[in-house]
């Protein structure tokens, strides 16, 4: 058993900003379950988005976020993020990310939503400037402890060693979960294979409380490619005029919001899909090739880079593009600060739910949440460490009458099965038929995946499985309640939004054990204990 008095799951912007928060005050164990830089942060490329030109204003900021997230943002956690951002980007500066100046000032970049240039970036690669810089702090932190290839598989803890495939119980006085987001439940996403919603499945079975599942946020940008594994086109190549036309040319974003292009993620995509939809064809075009070459090559050089490896120049042509799974702007419900429903289990980064997103994320506030969120997680952290109860302890952790998998090619098959109704039935359009379908197909998996999960030797596969098999039910789940379309959930059964449910939250909790029974077709406990709840405090 190892002891720490901080556990943090995740080595992203969330969780390594926690430990180095953390550590000014506490030993800090930071696990994660592939390389320390396999993150979702890593892959950012727009930025961070702050208040810092003289002709933008906080209250611009807070009114593009409260109008992108379709009334379901909480307004306090709006403004208390915000109001801080300057002051955290500031901060990641002091740690050693470098951002892109022009002049002595920072050069801001334009996003779909924003009615100011206020994104900070390093050129078009931010969140690999992030992870190097705070990595670099992370390992040479005397009270940090950073172990790679452990995959945490359940909260109060046991840790899956990946190479050895021993299990390991882990004690901590606190645990934060910032184990990123779940593009990986569809088939097709701009995530890492990291993102499979392990925080959000552990806390759920752990009897935290889960919610606003059903507003994913489609990216409406990522490379059409049958080799290229989800690499995206950052909305910023949108915000410096790049243009979205059909196969046969035509310009179709003009017709569909007074923004055209820099409409908000949810607009767009939404419109792409219903181009796609209605000419059959399998992708739109995105086109910046009528701006400088030179000036290309100088503000997009990863994107130009990478595009080239697939034989595509970005300079020259029009690049053939599709939406795809990107963000969860549900999760734990969480305070600003971490704290959830469970005492000593902190939540923080895409993995918690705050409020700031609401029904849709305004581009570049995602980093920015994880950023600010772990600058007040002490404030939770901190009273835990001196409470006299002791330390959790886990429950012994038995592998008897287990047996190794006969055949994988089993997991292959339902992890392929499980993406694929999700891509197919809870994906940018949904109604009530597909819900209620995919939400019979996932229980039937969620069932066979339970008895391998109890009868088999646990693999990093099996655990991510049963992962992405749950949250993909929780997603139906919570998208089979909302009976309205708004942000980032439509339903055409619904197609409106209905004023009443801008201020209910879909929550899901797991009922305790004896409690009321589950409904059949349900994903476990999902359907009991569910209650639309106020938001708590920040
Ligand atoms: C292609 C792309 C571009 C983006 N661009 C932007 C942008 O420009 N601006 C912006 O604001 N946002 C952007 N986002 C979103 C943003 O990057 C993420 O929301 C943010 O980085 C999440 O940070 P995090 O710390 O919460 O999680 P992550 O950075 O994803 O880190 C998750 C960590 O958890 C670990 N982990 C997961 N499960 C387990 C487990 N069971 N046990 C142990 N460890 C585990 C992983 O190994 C990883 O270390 C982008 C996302 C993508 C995919």
């Amino acid at each position: 058993m190892s002891e720490t008095d901080v556990l943090v799951l995740g080595s992203g912007l969330a969780g390594m900003m926690t430990a180095l928060h953390a550590a000014e005050f506490a030993d800090v164990t930071v696990i994660a379950k592939g390389p320390a830089s396999e993150t979702n942060t890593s892959y950012a490329q727009g930025g961070i988005a702050a208040v810092f030109d003289r002709r933008d204003s906080f209250a611009a900021h807070e009114r593009d976020t409260l109008a992108c997230g379709a009334g379901m943002s909480d307004p306090r956690v709006v403004r208390a993020i915000v109001r801080e951002a300057p002051a955290a980007v500031a901060e990641l500066e002091s740690l050693g990310v470098e951002f892109s100046r022009a002049s002595s000032r920072y050069e801001l970049g334009r996003e779909g939503g924003h009615s100011a240039r206020r994104i900070v970036h390093s050129s078009d690669f931010t969140g690999r400037a992030i992870q190097a810089a705070l990595l670099q702090r992370v390992r040479e932190h005397p009270r940090i402890r950073l172990v790679e290839d452990v995959l945490d598989a359940r909260v109060l803890a046991h840790a899956l060693q990946q190479g050895t495939r021993r299990i390991r119980p882990m004690s901590a006085r606190v645990t934060v979960l910032a184990t990123g987001g779940c593009g990986k439940v569809y088939l097709y996403t701009s995530n890492p294979d990291t993102a499979t919603g392990d925080g959000i499945a552990m806390a759920y079975r752990a009897g935290a409380a889960v919610t606003q599942l059903e507003f994913v946020q489609f990216h409406p940008t990522v490379l059409f490619h049958p080799q290229a594994k989800s690499f995206l086109l950052s909305e910023a190549l949108r915000g410096e005029g790049a243009r979205l036309r059909t196969l046969d040319g035509t310009r179709f974003m003009p017709a569909v919001h007074p923004r055209a292009e820099l409409a908000p993620r949810d607009v767009v995509a939404l419109a792409i899909d219903r181009e796609l939809k209605r000419r059959g064809e399998p992708h739109v075009w995105l086109d910046i090739s009528h701006r400088p070459a030179a000036w290309i090559r100088g503000r997009f050089p990863n994107i130009a880079e990478e595009l080239a490896r697939w034989g595509f120049d970005l300079t020259r042509e029009p690049i053939p593009v599709v939406p795809a799974a990107h963000y969860m702007c549900g999760g734990v419900k969480a305070t600003l600060s971490g704290r959830t429903s469970i005492p000593g289990l902190l939540a923080l980064g895409e993995t918690a739910c705050t409020g700031l997103h609401g029904a849709n994320r305004l581009a570049s506030n995602s980093l920015l949440e994880a950023l600010v969120g772990a600058r007040h997680a002490p404030r939770e952290i901190r009273p835990r460490l001196s409470d006299p109860a002791p330390t959790p302890k886990p429950q012994a952790w038995s592998a008897r009458g287990t047996h190794p998998p006969l055949e994988s090619v089993v997991f292959d098959h339902n992890w392929d099965s499980v993406r694929r109704v999700m891509w197919d039935l809870v994906g940018i359009v949904r109604t009530d038929q597909r819900l209620a379908v995919a939400s019979r197909r996932l229980a039937l998996l969620c069932e066979e995946i339970e008895h391998e999960y109890v009868t088999l030797r646990l693999s990093p596969d099996l655990i991510e499985l049963r992962n992405i098999a749950l949250v993909g039910s929780l997603i139906v789940e919570c998208a089979r309640r909302r009976r309205e379309s708004r942000g980032l959930h439509f339903n055409l059964d619904h197609p409106r939004p209905i004023a009443a449910w801008a201020r209910r939250l879909t929550v899901l909790r797991r009922p305790r054990p004896g409690g009321r029974r589950t409904r059949a077709g349900r994903p476990p406990g999902a359907g009991a204990g569910v209650s639309t709840l106020r938001r708590q405090p920040v």
